[in-house]
């Protein structure tokens, strides 16, 4: 499939001037007398403007991550990714999505802003996806294709096959969240780079990471694409605490990685308990630190449980998901004490 990126960035993206800002302009040369931002000169310690491209961070995640510091955008959470997406490919009223249902909630929200016409293909019973009855519902209007994988709420991931199918024969951008990929033994889309003109990957601090309170989202893309989400950004979009706060976790992955382990290993003792619970009907498979179960009566099971003070999400109302709860997988001592509450429950 032919790629062209400037034909599908919207036409005033394609002609905007971007915001200049004073540390945008004033860049690579020494200086010790900073008089250009309005800043006050008493170090509170937060009184600079912090860097608006975030070098020192993605200098450090670039290895980690195997892609080039060029490929990577950083943001307010993902969300800041995802809606920009719409703000730099999709023209109201006019452009539309293709994505897959069940999925992540914010991908409709963020087209509903953007008056971006939002077009859902339902999975399959089992949560497979079929990529020919995507490229089916994408027309010339379409311009972009969302894929999580892992999917939440479902849990799986899809094989890469099908995902490779997808980026091959769609012409527009195809954007894979792997919110979940640290939780896959999978190798992660965003290693796929320099082979995919059109693809955008997902990653974020608030799930395996830890750190869902100080917001960071990354982008993976090409630098053509990661250009524009620099131009559409806000100019100081991560702020400085963010910022030193990554750099100190990434200087602690021994940390993170036992995070990591523990979780995994709680997984295979959570669902297969799960499963033995008489209220149980379907334990879905999962490659994320969390699990759909269906149950026998989703509604009263999550009051029962919000009355215990444990807290799942209820997924009945979600399109293909009645009576099904999804559970985040916990420490041992909550995911026992989940476990028990479900056990007592008649
Ligand atoms: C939790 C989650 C995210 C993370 O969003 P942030 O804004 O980075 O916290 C992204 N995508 C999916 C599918 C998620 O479930």
């Amino acid at each position: 499939m032919d790629f062209e990126l400037n034909k599908l960035v919207r036409p005033n993206i394609r002609a905007l001037e971007p915001y200049s800002c004073a540390r945008d302009e004033f860049k690579g040369m020494e200086a010790h007398v900073f008089l250009d931002a309005n800043e006050n000169p008493y170090n509170n310690p937060v009184n600079r403007y912090p860097d608006p491209l975030q070098e020192k961070l993605k200098g450090r995640l670039a290895p980690l991550k195997q892609v080039r510091p060029s490929q990577i955008f950083l943001g307010n959470g993902s969300d800041e990714a995802i809606d920009l997406v719409y703000r730099i490919f999709c023209t109201p009223g006019r452009d539309n999505v293709v994505a897959i249902a069940p999925t992540y909630g914010m991908y409709k929200v963020c087209a509903d802003i953007n008056d971006v016409e939002y077009r859902a293909v339902p999975l399959s019973p089992d949560w497979q996806l079929d990529a020919q009855a995507l490229l089916r519902v994408a027309d010339a209007q379409t311009k972009v294709i969302w894929i999580c994988s892992p999917n939440n709420p479902t849990g799986n991931e899809f094989p890469r096959e099908v995902i490779h199918e997808v980026l091959t024969c769609f012409g527009g951008i195809v954007v894979i969240d792997e919110a979940y990929s640290d939780f896959s033994s999978q190798v992660p889309f965003r290693t796929m780079l320099d082979r995919y003109p059109n693809l955008i990957v997902l990653n974020t601090f608030s799930k395996a990471w830890a750190s869902a309170a100080i917001r960071l989202g990354m982008a993976f893309a090409s630098e053509d694409i990661i250009a524009l989400f620099n131009k559409v950004k806000y100019p100081y979009n991560v702020n400085l605490l963010t910022q030193e706060k990554a750099c100190a976790l990434i200087d602690d992955l021994a940390t993170v990685d036992s995070w990591l382990a523990q979780i995994r290993r709680e997984r295979d003792h959570v669902l297969p308990a799960l499963s033995e619970l008489p209220i149980v009907r379907e334990v879905f498979p999962s490659d994320a630190n969390f699990v759909l179960v269906r149950v026998t009566d989703a509604n009263r099971i999550y009051r029962y449980l919000v009355e215990k003070g444990i807290v799942v999400r209820n997924r009945h109302r979600v399109q293909l998901c009645n009576d099904c709860l999804r559970i985040t997988i916990g420490t041992r001592q909550e995911n026992n004490e989940l476990l028990g509450a479900l056990r007592f429950y008649k």
